[in-house]
């Protein structure tokens, strides 16, 4: 097998389309980042030409992109890839590639396991997917991850994007983290931070606008430090506070979302612009991860219990009928049964409309996975069931007290579990569901008249 490194360049390509009526199939794992990557992916090998393919049965062209956040992520990468081998013995022109987190910081393993694999890409290196694609076609597989000499302009921002729904839309704003949390990889698979410029963001913002999208959602690891490393003159202009307020100068969006931001790093400039700026959503998602000060230090978060809490009530001061939720980790290195009390007391103070709550496992390649104290299993799963009644009586409560209360919804389609049901989402996140067929990207005003902890059953107002 021929291994070829390629180089990266500067601006994406034009190109006439080469592989019109192939078919593709992206599969995607981890987080909304990833996501989005696919999107463009999508995009890229749609202006090449080729159309979506059903399933694996039809496709000629098949990416899975990685994550290495979740657990046991080689292990479904490796499970696929030998299904997708046996199709390819069968149909040998068949192309797969991987991407994402995974191929980025393990691309020798993959190529070593899986040498059936036609090309393996990094996280910065996805704008060249086709000519990777050309040149595995024309001489073998081929492997390209980024270095550290990565910098924004070997990320073109202009790659087409295939979309699953019209109205709405992800705006990558950074890429990569400058923080050094113990438990996450993320720093090691995405490099550095580097912000996009401005202008190219709100370039797309408005390019989305004019294409019907009423919705973005700004993403970024650390949304809060954004423009850090666009500094001129020792002076850190612009920052996250000025890019929500001139996204919210935009025609035509009418809800800005963004995720994430650090709880450290959130100021009251980003407050003051979510209450100052109409189309900024009443949300905000800030991740806790743990409600003890022994353990946050452990974790690297740069925060105490208190300061997350006074932060989380100053924004909900500012921010009338703010929403809000968090990430948790349960069963961290060294979390004892006193640090897992902290935490289920700080949940219940701050009262988080929604959380996403994860039982600690270990990365390879971060620092929790090396240190001691390793929670025995069944203790973080009983402390993790704990955990999810308590948030779930929270979020119950907190989706009651809008029963009756009339709120704007952004239908997102039909509900998947009953099609006579429409799903639409409130400018709080919450999901609605409401009968009738309604179209997507619509805003209706729809009364509240049920609650679930996940969920709101309301009807159209009038
Ligand atoms: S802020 Fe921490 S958890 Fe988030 S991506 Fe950076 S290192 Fe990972």
């Amino acid at each position: 097998m021929s291994i070829v490194e390629l180089g990266m360049p500067v601006v994406p390509e034009r190109r006439i389309p080469t592989r019109p009526g192939r078919r593709y199939l992206v599969r995607t794992f981890g987080c909304q980042m990833n996501e989005h990557d696919s999107e463009r992916v999508g995009g890229l090998f749609e202006a090449d030409g080729m159309v979506p393919a059903s399933g694996v049965g039809d496709a000629d062209v098949v990416l899975i992109n990685t994550c290495c956040v979740r657990e046991n992520a080689d292990n479904r990468l490796y499970g696929h890839l030998g299904q997708l081998k046996a199709v390819k013995d069968e149909r040998p022109g068949m192309r797969i590639l991987v991407g994402g987190c995974l191929a980025q910081k393990d691309r020798q393993v993959v190529q070593e396991k899986a040498p059936w694999v036609d090309v393996v890409f990094g996280t910065h290196n996805l704008h060249r997917v086709v000519t990777l694609l050309d040149h595995a076609e024309e001489w073998g597989p081929v492997t390209e991850i980024w270095d550290e000499t990565a910098s924004i302009d070997d990320v073109p921002s202009n790659l087409p994007t295939v979309r699953e729904v019209s109205h709405s839309a992800w705006v990558t704003i950074t890429i990569g983290c400058n923080n050094g949390c113990t438990f996450c990889i993320v720093p090691v698979v995405r490099g550095r931070e580097i912000s996009r410029r401005p202008a190219d963001i709100l370039r797309e913002v408005r390019d989305l606008a004019a294409e019907g999208v009423v919705e973005v959602t700004l993403l970024g690891q650390n949304v809060n430090s954004y423009g850090r490393d666009l500094a001129v003159d020792g002076r850190r202009r612009p920052i996250f506070a000025d890019l929500l307020r001139r996204v919210g100068e935009v025609d035509g969006i009418r809800r800005i979302r963004f995720t994430s931001p650090h709880p450290k790093d959130i100021k009251d400039d980003v407050i003051a612009a979510m209450a100052e700026t109409p189309a900024v959503c009443e949300q905000l998602h800030l991740p806790l991860q743990s409600g003890s000060a022994r353990i946050l230090r452990a974790m690297q978060r740069g925060y105490t219990p208190e300061r997350f809490l006074a932060k989380l009530r100053a924004a909900e001061a500012a921010i009338s009928g703010l929403a809000t939720s968090t990430d948790v980790i349960v069963g961290f290195p060294g979390e004892t049964e006193s640090d897992f009390d902290d935490t289920l007391q700080v949940v219940e103070e701050a009262r988080f409309d929604g959380a996403f709550m994860f039982i600690y496992s270990p990365r390879p390649g971060t620092a929790a996975a090396e240190m001691d104290g390793h929670v025995d299993p069944a203790v973080a799963s009983e402390r993790f069931s704990r955990l999810a009644e308590l948030q779930r009586r929270i979020s119950l409560q907190k989706n009651e007290e809008l029963i009756g209360r009339t709120l704007e919804v952004l239908v997102e389609g039909p509900s998947k579990k009953d099609p006579g049901m429409a799903t639409a989402r409130t400018r709080t996140n919450k999901v609605l569901h409401l009968p009738g067929v309604h179209l997507s990207g619509t805003f209706i005003d729809a009364i509240v008249e049920r609650a679930a902890p996940s969920h709101l059953i309301g009807r159209v107002a009038g």
